[in-house]
């Protein structure tokens, strides 16, 4: 079986949702083509920052959004192994929705604009032809399925089969960092905090916790697994049980209840450099880069990513004597836009790992109040993909 499209879209979380759905604005014909049937969950801390609202506000998502009860966050709060705690007002708007939610209000609206889903089925490779590019579907029965398209867009995600196919310069690289979430009853905590976001750390690892609806909470480690090998949940409880700052907020219950919850992990998380078009496949979120969690802006820049694709091809057609235009102008834009944030994200997130850096990191803070909004600050976007 062929079919033809205009561009074909890889991935239906936020980056590839988000790009049909501003693409659709130019009157392609487009095709998104999602693995997994929704609604899904999937690794995340599920904090959504202000570059998610302002894109969901320009989309004309923004009421729908708040009618399915995001919780609104206001502060944010570090705590470090030695109980010592940081805390600033966040001073942009802020919310968390489990990503099951929140990833499916995305697809559901770009259906809405006529964009052709597929879901679920995967997209098994992607070939280079002439006048475009043949992708071989494999669809929920089995079939194979040949889509040919003048443009392929990569919104896969941070790790994917495809990276190996296409032989991208990080797929040998092990970072040992690993990913881990669950949710888990309010109830089960000593002390809510339902309008804060929490960081906790301990050796080799971070800890972000924000409410995601009246009754569950979202928390979500990323741990430098050189320090341990010990298999997730056993290590969950371990650090849990060991840290007092934890023991504070998580009852016996709440530790108890680990062993059944649902955890959704990744391991070997490249935080590391990407080539964001790779044979002629213009990569946005997470396929083109992966900023540190605690930054709680890779939804964001997911978002922004399409954002600024759609942006290029405003400017440009879909035809031979533009493409190469096209590549190099989302490059520019897309490093202009993220670099700063995607350095900063990375040295806070390498200090909090290290146990030296961190006890200075947290005794400077501490001593100056006015530079942990700062360093917030640092890791929002301030100029938006539109005013880049
Ligand atoms: C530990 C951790 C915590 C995080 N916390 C936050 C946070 O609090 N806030 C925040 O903003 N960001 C956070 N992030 C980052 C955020 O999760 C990602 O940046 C975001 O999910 C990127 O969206 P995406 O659409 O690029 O990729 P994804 O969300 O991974 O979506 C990719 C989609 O592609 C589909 N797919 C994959 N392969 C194929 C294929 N071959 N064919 C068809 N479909 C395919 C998948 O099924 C999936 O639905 C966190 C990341 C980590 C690791």
């Amino acid at each position: 079986m062929k079919q033809e499209t205009d561009i074909l879209i890889i991935g239906g979380g936020p980056a590839g949702s988000t790009t049909a759905l501003y693409l659709s604005k130019l009157g392609y014909a487009i095709t998104l083509i999602e693995k997994k049937k929704f609604p899904r969950e999937t690794l995340c801390g599920e904090f959504l920052s202000k570059e998610v609202t302002d894109i969901l506000k320009e989309l004309n998502i923004f009421q729908e959004f708040i009618s399915m009860k995001p919780n609104q966050l206001k502060s944010f709060r570090a705590i470090n192994d030695s109980g010592t705690e940081l805390h600033s007002d966040l001073n942009f708007e802020a919310y968390a929705m489990k990503r099951s939610v929140f990833d499916s209000l995305l697809l559901e609206n770009a259906k809405k604009q006529n964009v052709n889903v597929t879901q679920p089925a995967i997209v098994k490779s992607v070939s280079k032809i002439n006048s475009g590019f043949i992708s071989e579907i494999e669809n929920e029965s089995g079939e194979t399925v040949n889509i040919k398209s003048r443009l392929v867009v990569a919104a896969y995600g941070k790790q994917n089969p495809l990276d190996k196919k296409l032989e991208r310069n990080f797929i040998n690289k092990k970072s040992l960092l690993n990913g881990i979430k669950f949710h888990l009853p309010v109830e089960l905590l000593k002390e809510k905090f339902p309008d804060e976001i929490r960081i906790y750390t301990n050796e080799g690892l971070y800890c972000g916790m924000n409410q995601v609806n009246e009754s569950e909470i979202t928390v979500c480690f990323l741990e430098n697994r050189k320090i341990t090998r010990i298999p997730s949940r056993e290590r969950l409880a371990e650090v849990i049980g060991s840290n007092k700052s934890f023991r504070d907020i998580f009852s016996d219950e709440a530790i108890g209840y680990i062993n059944s919850a649902n955890v959704y992990g990744t391991g070997n998380i490249h935080f590391g450099k990407r080539e964001v078009v790779e044979n002629g496949i213009i990569m946005v979120g997470d396929s083109a880069r992966v900023i540190a969690p605690l930054a709680g802006d890779g939804i964001g820049m997911a978002m922004e990513s399409a954002k600024i694709l759609y942006e290029v091809l405003i400017k440009y057609k879909l035809v031979e004597s533009d493409i190469q235009k096209i590549y190099l102008d989302y490059k520019q834009r897309y490093d202009r836009v993220f670099s700063k944030r995607l350095k900063t994200a990375r040295i806070i997130q390498g200090i909090i790992l290290n146990k030296k850096l961190r006890k200075i990191g947290f005794t400077f803070a501490d001593k100056y109040p006015a530079l942990l909004p700062y360093l917030i600050k640092f890791t929002r976007s301030g100029t938006s993909a539109q005013n880049s």
